[in-house]
């Protein structure tokens, strides 16, 4: 077939009949299909339900996880943190169920009260900025939106965001942090390289209390053979003195159970004990049963590691799937999109030409498949070029995969069609 952009009106014309056709018959289908959600299938969830049976409730040093105390965690729990985020054990908070509350409540401390490095809280200051790498989190960006800082977008590559432009940007006093999902980000997939990791470390900041928000999300996440890692943030830091700068979180959401897992917390021995002091009117433990469930369950990082490849096994043949129809009918139609291949995470993102972002989604809408709303993965949603969709093939079915890609693929032959012929 002959690339779209290098057809004359009348091909497009004839070439857009055609495909408007194959959408009015996935049309007549009556689909209901969902692909907007980042989440684990019912088949994921059954793999942890052996922790449902885990009844290991006396720590190591006889401590009753039963009981209040031990807000900093089990220590078991610190340990398996410790070794899945390459930080010390000391170094470690284990929360609650869910890493995202710990990312809000560190940006609530920073502005409230500021951290161990803080000469002032943020609140005191007449503007405050973020830095997000695009596309990023929606959720990270919520977070800093709620408390009206003003989120700069920064570029992500594959080997993390736009360094250059994010040590220019960190000169800026009013500039409070940035927002880093460093291992298969979310939603491209890439990588931060250690040179990122290095520059992030080292560079000079204007903020003298600056917070590299270091979202480990998917650390254990791998879709291929090779295990992906990046260099520890924190010790990299302690290399340039700089310990107090990043904070780490990570969870089980998407090993175990993502209503029901275990979230940690790590950052320098000065923030640990920072933050201890202004968590204690706030609480006196956390769900310690649960962090001894997931101990006993998952043993160690090996431990996870090999629950994980029971995870892969589920989500492989979707991603697969999907980037198969990608190469098969959007390949042949030239440059009208791109999208990456991720060796681990949950997501998948797939550019299209400039200004079709949202038509494609209104089309799948329109033939009974949700996808996540375009521009969705920008600060204030806004994808300035209109051109990023986030694929997030984990929950539907292989078989409901199958035809929402098919579908997916002729909303995005047809929407291009439309542009060119504008
Ligand atoms: N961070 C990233 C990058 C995510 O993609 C997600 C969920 O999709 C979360 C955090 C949510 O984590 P939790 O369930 O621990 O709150």
């Amino acid at each position: 077939m002959k690339e779209y952009q290098s057809m004359t009106k009348q091909e497009l014309q004839e070439e857009y009949q055609a495909v408007l056709a194959q959408y009015r018959d996935y049309q007549a289908k009556g689909l209901k299909l969902d692909m907007s959600r980042g989440k684990p299938c019912t088949e994921q969830l059954e793999l942890s339900n052996g922790l449902l049976s885990q009844n290991q409730y006396i720590g190591e040093n006889g401590e009753d996880s039963r009981n209040y105390g031990l807000l900093p965690g089990m220590p078991q729990a610190r340990r398996f943190f410790a070794e899945l985020l390459g930080v010390e054990e000391n170094e470690v908070i284990v929360g609650g169920n869910s890493s995202l509350t710990l990312m809000y409540y560190m940006i609530d401390m920073g502005w409230r009260v500021g951290f161990a490095d803080s000469d002032h809280p943020w609140r005191t200051e007449e503007k405050l900025k973020f830095l997000c790498p695009v596309p990023g989190y929606d959720r990270h960006f919520a977070i800093t939106e709620y408390f009206d800082f003003e989120m700069i977008p920064v570029p992500m590559h594959e080997d993390g965001p736009d360094m250059n432009l994010v040590e220019q940007l960190a000169a800026d006093p009013s500039v409070k942090g940035i927002w880093c999902v460093p291992l298969y980000s979310n939603p491209d997939g890439y990588i931060y390289s250690a040179e990122t990791v290095r520059r992030l470390a080292s560079m000079k900041t204007g903020a003298p209390d600056f917070k590299i928000i270091w979202d480990d999300a998917y650390c254990v996440h791998h879709l291929t053979d090779e295990l992906c890692s990046v260099p520890g943030i924190l010790a990299e830091c302690k290399k340039y003195g700089t310990q107090d700068r990043p904070l780490l979180v990570c969870s089980t959401s998407k090993v175990t159970f993502p209503g029901a897992g275990v979230a940690a917390l790590a950052a320098s021995e000065a923030n640990i004990r920072h933050i201890l002091a202004q968590m204690a009117p706030m609480a006196i433990s956390f769900d310690k049963m649960n962090q001894m469930r997931h101990v006993s369950f998952l043993k160690n990082k090996a431990g996870v590691l090999e629950h994980m490849k029971k995870h892969r096994a589920i989500l492989e043949p979707k991603f697969e799937l999907i980037k198969k129809a990608f190469a098969q009918q959007l390949s042949p139609c030239g440059s009208i999109a791109r999208w990456t291949d991720p060796k681990g995470g949950y997501f998948i993102s797939l550019y299209v030409m400039d200004g079709c972002a949202k038509r494609v989604v209104q089309l799948c809408k329109e033939a009974g498949v949700v996808l996540t709303p375009a521009g969705s993965a920008y600060p204030y949603g806004n994808d300035p070029q209109d051109h990023h969709l986030r694929i997030a093939p984990s929950y539907p079915t292989v078989a409901e995969l199958e035809q929402a890609s098919q579908l997916l693929c002729v909303s995005v032959r047809l929407a291009c069609l439309e542009k060119l012929l504008q």
